[in-house]
């Protein structure tokens, strides 16, 4: 009989096996370090939105005038959003330029505009006095109308998604820089440029360019000027004022004690201090506990519910164990306190900086929620006009430069 042919020996087929796509920021960016300090120390002029009333009062007294034209100045600009000295019909005309000289000197000049969602989202480049650029992002609603101003040129915070991170911290604004970009804001939705109809601002959100927290004391006037009555200030409701930060502990715990109740917006976008330090470098000083801790001590002295901003990006920060681990550490802190964010991130083609596939959000969402984790996925309006911070600045760079209007 003749023998069988030699069977051919077949590997067996692999088991499969669950494989928890991961990536790292440094597969692909190489990390910058944070730095504290701005590269420039030089000064806005001063102007009169840097002062508080009583130094309004006394500005004008040392320029030869009454102590109420302070007030008449201050609705001008707070009621009116006016410093074109024409409409100063109040004041003698032979005495409004020399004010408005003296206590308006211009602080920004719009180089670039870009407008989405049907004109209803406008993005404005601003060149500041020495040339430096930041940018605001307006976004009027059916119901609403939103501003996100920046509070630094560039930032030191080295976030390796942020363009603006990239650039580092070029100089902190003046409290008259950040509320210029308010008062202009007021005026375009006052005047009906917006499409919709004339309106007012209702909320205003530091999540433009730069660390908040890391301009302190410039962003506590702001606030206090914003919420401050009109014609004393915008006549913000502090509630509708959203503070960011990524992270400085420190200063979160000094907001709790300021006796503002403004919305405190904490950017997380990792709950474990692994991977944390590497896509918010600050993390390396505050941890993820020490900050959660921090926004918790914000609940209590403030009773406002923080907000957590938490960017989804694709295989890096999204997996299902992650949403169950930031519900741990936020349950840890006591029930109710909170409200999570995900932001689907701006994709960037080609990129390990992509959004997050649907099927990871939905999954990343039912997980908080399954765990008693208020959650609301956040808009992306203007994604398609770079909406995310720092972008449009980056294009047009941060150094100093010719004017290119
Ligand atoms: S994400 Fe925010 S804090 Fe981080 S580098 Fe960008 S602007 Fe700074």
């Amino acid at each position: 009989m003749p023998k069988p042919p030699p069977v051919e020996e077949v590997a067996p087929a692999p088991r499969p096996t669950k494989t928890v796509l991961s990536v790292r920021p440094s597969d692909e960016t190489a990390p910058i370090p944070l730095q504290m300090a701005p590269r420039r120390r030089g000064k806005a002029p001063t102007h009169f939105a840097d002062l508080t009333p009583e130094e309004r009062a006394a500005a004008v007294t040392e320029l030869g005038h009454k102590p109420f034209r302070a007030k008449q100045l201050a609705t001008h600009y707070f009621a009116h959003y006016a410093t074109d000295p024409a409409h100063w019909t109040d004041i003698p005309a032979a005495a409004r330029q020399g004010l408005a000289d003296a206590l308006f000197p211009p602080l920004l000049h719009a180089t670039r505009t870009l407008t989405a969602d049907q004109g209803t989202t406008v993005k404005t480049l601003w060149r500041l006095h020495d040339n430096v650029r930041v940018e605001s992002v307006l976004m009027r609603y059916p119901s609403r109308s939103t501003l996100c101003i920046s509070s630094q040129a560039g930032c030191g915070m080295a976030c390796p998604f942020c363009a603006t991170g990239q650039l580092g911290l070029t100089r902190n604004l003046s409290a008259a820089e950040i509320l210029e970009q308010v008062r202009l804001a007021c005026a375009s939705l006052a005047t009906g440029e917006i499409p919709g109809g004339p309106t007012r601002l209702n909320n205003v959100v530091f999540m433009g360019m730069g660390e908040p927290m890391a301009n302190y004391q410039v962003v506590m006037k702001v606030v206090r000027t914003l919420a401050a009555e009109v014609p004393q200030g915008f006549g913000l409701s502090a509630r509708n004022i959203t503070v960011s930060t990524v992270g400085l502990a420190p200063a979160m715990r000094k907001l709790a004690t300021e006796g503002l109740p403004v919305t405190l917006a904490l950017s997380l976008h990792a709950p474990d201090d692994d991977l944390r330090s590497e896509l918010v470098p600050i993390n390396t000083r505050f941890s993820v506990d020490e900050v959660l801790d921090a926004a918790r001590a914000y609940f209590d002295a403030s009773g406002r519910r923080v907000s957590i901003e938490y960017a989804l990006i694709k295989d890096m920060n999204d997996h299902g164990w992650r949403a169950d681990l930031l519900a741990k550490k936020l349950n840890a802190r006591g029930r109710g306190w909170v409200h999570v964010n995900p932001i689907p991130l701006n994709p960037t083609p080609g990129s390990i900086w992509t959004a997050s596939e649907s099927h990871a959000e939905r999954e990343f969402v039912a997980r908080l929620r399954a765990n008693g984790i208020a959650t609301t996925v956040r808009d992306t309006r203007g994604s398609d006009i770079d909406g995310a911070c720092g972008q449009l600045a980056a294009e047009g760079d941060l150094a100093p430069k010719e004017e290119d209007e």
